[in-house]
């Protein structure tokens, strides 16, 4: 589903933070890109959603380079560290949003619709008209995951989506994440830089280093330091 290909990243300093990054990941896979802080994670994510443009390598969704495409032609959902709420919008026109603007806009009446079945399906319909400056840290994650969702992207990208959330509360959303990502059947990667919290919730980690891929495997049959 996801073939990142010699991918290469300097930035405009010079610095290079990528060197030569290669992995393919299937679809329907949760895959975690796990990494001491610096190490590159994020750049990958926002090389995968476009926000950022590769120095040299490529990237493909199903075969078909998407370098070259747009973030919003992408089909991906984000979720970032700090949610990224739109603040003035209630819950429910945060979740509508993506559906009435661009190019496939629909109707109010259906976006509100379809915005209610996913509420549904990460329980928070009862946040509906709230808005996200009322809300807890792991309520304004279910937002922002719902947000994602809703435009039924082929790919989901999630950079730390837990880490201001505190230790309980990332348990249970961390395992929220991985039944729904199952439930709707889509590809997905998580960003973090705890072990503990890759491995217990990915099909596949990718281990890396200072700009390389050091492993790649299912979480059983990773070398771990102790
Ligand atoms: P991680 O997500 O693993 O913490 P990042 O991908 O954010 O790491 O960053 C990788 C490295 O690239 C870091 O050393 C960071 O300082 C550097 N970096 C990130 N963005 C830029 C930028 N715009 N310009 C220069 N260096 C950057
Ligand atoms: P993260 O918490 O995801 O690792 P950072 O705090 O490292 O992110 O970076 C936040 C933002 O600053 C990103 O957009 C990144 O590209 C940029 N950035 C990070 N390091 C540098 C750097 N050395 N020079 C310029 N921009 C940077």
């Amino acid at each position: 589903m996801i073939d990142v290909i010699d991918l290469k990243k300097q930035f405009d300093n010079g610095f290079t933070a990528l060197e030569s990054v290669s992995f393919s990941i299937e679809k329907g896979d949760l895959v975690c890109l796990l990494g001491p802080s610096g190490c590159g994670k994020s750049t990958i994510l926002n090389l995968v959603a476009g926000l950022l443009t590769p120095s040299a390598g490529d990237i493909q969704f199903s075969g078909k380079s998407v370098v070259h495409t747009a973030p919003k032609d992408r089909n991906i959902g984000f979720v970032f560290q700090n949610y990224a709420l739109y603040p003035h919008m209630t819950v429910l026109e945060n979740i509508m949003f993506p559906l009435t603007v661009g190019k496939n806009k629909i109707k109010k009446d259906e976006a509100k619709k379809i915005a209610e079945e996913y509420m549904a399906l990460t329980n928070i319909e009862d946040l509906s008209a709230k808005k996200p400056g009322t809300l807890s840290g792991g309520q304004q994650q279910r937002v922002a995951i719902t947000r994602a969702l809703v435009q039924k992207p082929e790919v989901l990208l999630l950079d730390e989506p837990l880490s201001n959330l505190d230790a309980r509360l990332r348990l249970r959303i961390r395992e929220e994440i991985r039944k729904l990502v199952k439930e709707v059947g889509i590809t997905a990667i998580f960003v973090t830089h705890d072990q503990e919290e890759a491995l217990s919730i990915s099909d596949k980690i990718i281990i890396m280093n200072e700009g390389v891929v050091q492993q790649y495997d299912d979480p059983q049959n990773l070398y771990l330091e102790p």
